[in-house]
């Protein structure tokens, strides 16, 4: 089981000014010949974040990542069943797979938060993948104060949560994304796309992620196959739905699943579905 550790990521608007002064752009960090790993992030965008601000904010944490040598895909998951499915959204959860949801004020007053100016929230557990939480409505705030835009925060907030699955809990430093208090030299370098991770984070964090690569590519994670016959015809949404919290509790225990939708009738062979393996398992869910 996993815990939530609260992520004191908050502001200092006091000292917020528009002031002078350039910063050089220049910064070189993690540009180096190795190997990109890449991560996907799946986005539950509760908050409703506006399609053009929210992608947007992800291209702007995916150059983020860039910097620390790591590739992120996001992918926008579905929250209704009445939204399109795209064939991506359809993958399986593997241990490269990280999930962000932005909260609207409704589902965050659910989750008890000490400090108002809290962004955001990491769950944070030993297993291979995790959760992370941002409270939109931090991010609204300030942007609303007209000193930075709501993508430009927004995308740095994101960083900063996605930077705590991947560095582990403690992860906090002095300078940086990872400064748990942003004041005004962290919000104008956010402004100038120059709050970034520092190198030392930089190398676990590539570290984090090719050792994901390693456990996909040796096989190391066991996997089990879930031969699904659902008779009490579950919505597909649901259904998705469900088998993807089942996954993540799986995969949290280290156990990856393979998911297999049976068919019901002989007649609509082939069917994905056997007794073949050693490690297939069933599942029927009834009516009753
Ligand atoms: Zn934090």
């Amino acid at each position: 089981m996993g815990k939530y550790v609260r992520d004191f990521l908050a502001l200092g608007l006091a000292a917020i000014a528009l002031g002078g002064g350039c910063v050089e752009d220049a910064q070189a960090t993690g540009g180096d010949e190795e190997p990109r790993p890449k991560i996907t992030l799946r986005v539950y965008n509760y908050a409703r974040v506006p399609t053009p601000i929210l992608v947007s904010a992800e291209g702007e944490a995916q150059k983020i990542f860039r910097e620390v040598g790591v590739e992120t895909e996001w992918l926008d998951c579905r929250l209704w069943a009445a939204e399109p499915r795209t064939p991506a959204y359809q993958r399986p959860l593997t241990t490269l797979d990280l999930i962000l949801r932005l909260l609207p004020p409704s589902m965050a007053q659910t989750i008890a938060v000490q400090n108002n100016e809290v962004f955001g929230m990491a769950l944070n557990v030993d297993g291979p993948t995790t959760d992370a939480l941002i409270f939109y409505q931090r991010v609204l705030d300030l942007a609303r104060t007209g000193y930075i835009y709501e993508q430009e925060i927004l995308a740095a907030a994101m960083a900063h949560e996605i930077g705590h699955l991947l560095l582990g809990s403690n992860s906090h430093s002095s300078t940086g994304i990872m400064r748990a208090k942003w004041n005004r030299d962290e919000l104008e370098l956010a402004r100038l796309r120059r709050l970034l991770f520092t190198p030392d984070q930089s190398k676990l964090i590539r570290a984090n992620v090719l050792a994901r690569v390693q456990t996909r590519a040796t096989g190391t994670t066991p996997t089990v196959t879930l031969q699904v016959y659902d008779y009490a015809r579950v919505s597909a949404s649901l259904l998705r739905s469900a088998k993807e919290q089942a996954a993540k509790a799986f995969l949290q225990a280290g156990i990856e699943t393979d998911w297999r939708a049976c068919l019901l009738e002989q007649k609509d062979s082939p069917s994905p579905c056997g007794f073949s393996g050693t490690s297939g398992s069933v599942h029927r869910p009834d009516r009753t």
